[in-house]
Formats: structure tokens, C-alpha cells, sequence
């Protein structure tokens, strides 16, 4: 039975001739969360109803939808993630969560890869911005500016993995001697990484028409290829594929940057480069500004974002998003922090920077800057959560009270 009500008012976000289509009063489903979610959340949709209101003055209205997914789910269905909850996602094209708990045990997977793979949401795509006056490891933290694609639905993360000792693994053991003349150590679990041209071309293609849409200067592609070559090399390779059949008017490869351009990049094209992993990890933090869109395989995409993140003051600061060919859904990227949850207490940022990041898909970038401004301005009056106050070493704020700063700011 469908227990999701929407109101009478709003109208869904749809998708005409190819592009999306903006309602001034997109009805727009939200999943609070597990833990600390519905603190955030509660947040994150005041202050986006607050920046509207001010940026537009009435003329557009977000028209919240509630759905379910995690504990509340299942107290309301008896399961965590309910169907309705996945068709209105595909129903109104555009939606936002707090985070969800992965019950620990077998037999569960995490509701997040969940709704990933259901949806087809192959990009998680996280900005990774410095807010002036954030504590910060780093001694110049403002030179970080990078949009990080990660792939989202293949390589070892596709969690096709058998246990050491399974009739599975005996079977993979033997079939690869047999046939393909490979050993390997009989008390071994075996996990399979799939990268298909497929899963590359459509990520590398949404960071390349990112990066032009937004005037950003270059698109690296991040890879292990020096080792696995049929699968991270051919990331890569897929990769500037994409660039030279798509793109050729629009970009230029580090190669002929320097042998037709001496060095300087033409005015409107964007540069493509690629890194081995292990170099990019240092290049993040010696060369942080000459990178701006970043594009790599799941796994790691994963360890690349967090490590961005604590660059600029971790993860209570880090919005993201996962996006398919239109379904979007935003999310806060920390988890539900399960120690902190009913106290009012922890930072809503992630959240609410999830909520610009919606902001800007649909359009509404007015909105989403006051926004910006408005978190800059109450992190520089010293009005912040505990995470951040207890670096700075200054009384913290309540979450509610952080929501209400950044109100007062806008
Ligand atoms: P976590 O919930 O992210 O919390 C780890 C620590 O990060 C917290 O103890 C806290 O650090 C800090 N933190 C997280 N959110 C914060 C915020 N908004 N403001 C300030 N500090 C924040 O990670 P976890 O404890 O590993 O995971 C808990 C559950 O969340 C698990 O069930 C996991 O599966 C789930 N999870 C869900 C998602 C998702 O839904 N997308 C993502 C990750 C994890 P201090 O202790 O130092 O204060």
C-alpha cells in the first residue's frame, strides 16, 4: 500500500525534449534519515525554504514530500527501503536524504549502494570547497576548489565477492587454473572489479559537460593503470576516448597543450589530464589548485573525497550528490552518528550544502549562494557546532541554533 501522501499543491519536476523542466513549485521528496538525520534534515529544509523566500520573494516554493526510508521506514512498512519510496525517487526526478543506518550482519546491504544501483545513480559527484575561518590541517586550505566524480555503480565495490572456503571460491580456484593457467592461494576470499566502457564513458562525459557548463579549467582522470591495466589503465583510456569523440572542439589533452599550444591553455577549452592514484593523493595536498574536476573508479573516488574533505574540515562540511542521466539524489556525506543523535548538537553543513547543491541543479542558484554566504558569514562570527568550536577552541552553538544563524545571515 502507498503511505506516501503528497500535498495538493506543487507540481512534479519533469523532463521535456531532453532537459529538465522546473516547476516554480517543485514538489521534491525528502528521506530524513537515520541517528542525527532528521536533525539535519530539519535544518537543511529551513534554511532552503528561507533562501527561496529571500532570493525570490514568493515567487517559488519548494513543496516538501516526506518518504521513507531506514528505522522509520521500517516501523511504518517493515522494511528499509519500500518501493514507494524508490518509485517516487523516479517519480519526481529529484530528491534528498539525510543519512541511513546499515544494520551490521549478514544478509544486509547498505540502502545507500541500494538506491545507487536501483536508480542508476553512476556519478557522486562532491564539491570540495574551502569556507574561510574552518579549522584546517592545512596551511593554505583555500587553494582546494575540486568537484570529485566518482563512479558509483562497479569496480570491487559492485560487491560481487565470495567468502574464503565457499563452494564459490572452490569453484573460481579451480576454474582459473584449469582454463586460465592462474594460481592463487587456495585460503582466499575473491572479489571480481568490473570497469565497463559503459560505467567510464557516461562518468567521464558528465565531468567533462560539468566542467564546461561551469567554466572550469580542466578534468583530470585518476587511475591505477601502471598495475591494473584492463580495468583502472583502461578507465583512463575510455576516459580521453570520450574527450576526443565528444569534445574535440571543446578540449585538449597535456600532450598537445604542449606540443601545439606551448603550455597555454586556450581561452574555453577545458585541459585533460590524468594521474596514478598514488601521485594524485600527494598532488591533492602539494599542487592542490591545479586540479578542478576530478574524475575516477568507485573505490578510489571513495578514499579520494573523504581525504579532499579533511582538507578543508572534514566531513561535516562535505555536501554531495548522486546523479544518474536526471535522477538526482542529494545527500549529507557523513553517516548517522549514531552517539550524537537527539541532542541537537552536530554540524548541519554537509546537509545543508547537500541542499545548494539541489539548489544549483535545478537552477536556482540564487538562492544557493545566499546560502554560501550566509554559512560563511556565521562561521566568520565565530557561531558554529562543536565540531568545528572545538578546534577553534570557543563555546559551540546548538545544530537548530547553527540553522537559525545562517537565516539571520541570509
Ligand atoms: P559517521 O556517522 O559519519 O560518524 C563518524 C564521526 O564523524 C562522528 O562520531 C563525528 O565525529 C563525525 N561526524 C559525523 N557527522 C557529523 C556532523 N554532522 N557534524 C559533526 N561531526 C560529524 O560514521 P560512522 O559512525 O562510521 O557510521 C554510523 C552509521 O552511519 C553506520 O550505520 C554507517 O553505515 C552509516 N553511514 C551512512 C552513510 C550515508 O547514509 N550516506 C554514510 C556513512 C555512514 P566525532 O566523534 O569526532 O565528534
Amino acid at each position: 500500500m502507498n503511505k506516501i501522501s503528497p500535498s495538493q499543491e506543487g507540481e512534479r519536476i519533469r523532463i521535456d525534449n531532453n532537459r529538465l523542466f522546473i516547476p516554480e513549485n517543485p514538489v521534491i521528496p525528502y528521506i530524513e534519515g537515520d541517528g542525527i538525520g532528521p536533525e539535519v534534515m530539519g535544518v537543511a529544509r529551513k534554511v532552503l525554504d528561507a533562501a527561496v523566500k529571500k532570493a525570490y520573494q514568493g515567487r517559488k516554493k519548494i513543496i516538501w514530500l516526506e518518504i521513507y526510508a531506514g528505522e522509520k521506514a521500517n516501523k511504518k512498512y517493515s522494511k528499509y527501503l519500500p518501493q514507494d519510496t524508490i518509485q517516487s525517487i523516479r517519480d519526481y526526478i529529484v530528491a534528498i536524504k539525510g543519512p541511513l543506518t546499515t544494520p551490521v550482519g549478514e544478509g544486509y546491504r547498505s540502502l545507500n549502494v541500494t538506491l545507487r544501483q536501483i536508480l542508476e545513480l553512476y556519478a557522486c559527484v562532491r564539491p570540495v570547497q574551502y569556507f574561510s575561518g574552518v579549522p584546517s590541517p592545512m596551511l593554505h586550505p583555500e587553494k582546494m576548489n575540486m568537484v570529485i566524480f566518482r563512479e558509483n555503480t562497479e569496480d570491487v565495490y559492485a560487491g560481487i565477492e565470495w567468502p574464503q572456503g565457499s563452494k564459490e571460491v572452490k569453484k573460481l580456484l579451480h576454474y582459473l587454473k584449469k582454463e586460465l593457467g592462474v594460481e592463487i592461494r587456495k585460503d582466499s576470499g575473491i572479489g571480481i572489479k568490473p570497469i565497463s566502457i559503459t560505467g567510464t564513458k557516461r562518468l567521464v562525459r558528465k565531468a567533462i559537460q560539468y566542467a564546461l557548463e561551469k567554466g572550469r579549467k580542466s578534468v583530470t582522470l585518476v587511475h591505477k593503470g601502471n598495475i591494473m591495466k584492463y580495468t583502472e589503465g583502461a578507465f583512463r583510456d575510455w576516459g580521453y576516448q570520450v574527450a576526443k569523440e565528444e569534445f574535440s572542439q571543446e578540449t585538449v589533452t597535456e600532450k598537445e597543450l604542449w606540443d601545439k599550444y606551448q603550455g597555454k591553455l586556450p581561452c574555453g577549452k577545458i585541459l585533460i589530464k590524468d594521474r596514478i592514484a598514488d601521485n594524485m593523493f600527494q598532488q591533492a595536498l602539494t599542487r592542490t589548485d591545479e586540479y578542478e574536476v576530478v574524475a575516477l573508479p568507485n573505490l578510489n573516488g571513495d578514499y579520494f573525497s573523504d581525504a579532499c574533505a579533511a582538507q578543508v574540515g572534514g566531513l561535516g562540511m562535505a555536501p554531495g550528490a548522486n546523479i544518474g542521466d536526471f535522477i538526482a539524489l542529494f545527500e549529507a556525506t557523513h553517516g548517522t552518528a549514531p552517539k550524537y543523535a537527539g541532542q541537537d548538537k552536530v554540524n548541519p553543513s554537509s546537509m545543508v550544502l547537500s541542499g545548494v547543491m539541489m539548489l544549483e541543479y535545478i537552477g536556482w542558484r540564487q538562492a544557493g549562494n545566499l546560502i554560501r554566504q550566509a554559512i560563511a558569514k556565521a562561521i566568520k562570527q565565530k557561531k558554529v557546532t562543536y565540531d568545528l568550536a572545538r578546534q577553534m577552541g570557543i563555546e559551540p552553538i546548538k545544530c537548530s541554533q547553527f540553522g537559525e544563524a545562517i537565516i539571520d545571515n541570509l
